[in-house]
């Protein structure tokens, strides 16, 4: 059996089989990590993985865990953020609103916050 070496931050390097390691493949690369509970210790250790140690975990048998997001968690936003203003009036406005949804489908809050209805 494959023998996968790891670093415990209190122990030192320490030696683990697939089975004791945990691959998380998340779909932004950054958030990519690996995990195992330290044979030495016990602590739990988890650590970032880049490319390169995601190919040698799965070269070491570790099956990789995928992470399920929601598309929009990656959407890229331009413009400028909501302020807390606009939060709070959106909030007083749903307050009021009867029909949201309908209001919504043609633009109804606009012409509210302008004040024509
Ligand atoms: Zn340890």
């Amino acid at each position: 059996m494959t023998i996968i070496k790891a670093t415990c931050p209190c122990c030192g390097d320490v030696e683990l089989t697939r089975d004791q390691v945990s691959l998380t493949v998340h779909p932004v690369k950054e958030r990519s990590s690996y995990a195992f509970t330290c044979p030495q210790c016990g602590d739990e250790v988890r650590k970032p993985a880049g490319a390169e140690v995601i190919r040698l975990l799965k070269m070491g048998g570790v099956t990789p865990v995928p992470v399920d997001m929601p598309a929009e968690a990656a959407e890229q936003h331009h413009g400028p953020q909501l302020t807390e203003d606009e939060c709070l009036d959106f909030a007083n406005w749903l307050t009021s609103a009867t029909a949201v949804a309908a209001a919504a489908a043609v633009g109804l809050h606009h012409r509210l916050d302008a004040g024509l209805d």
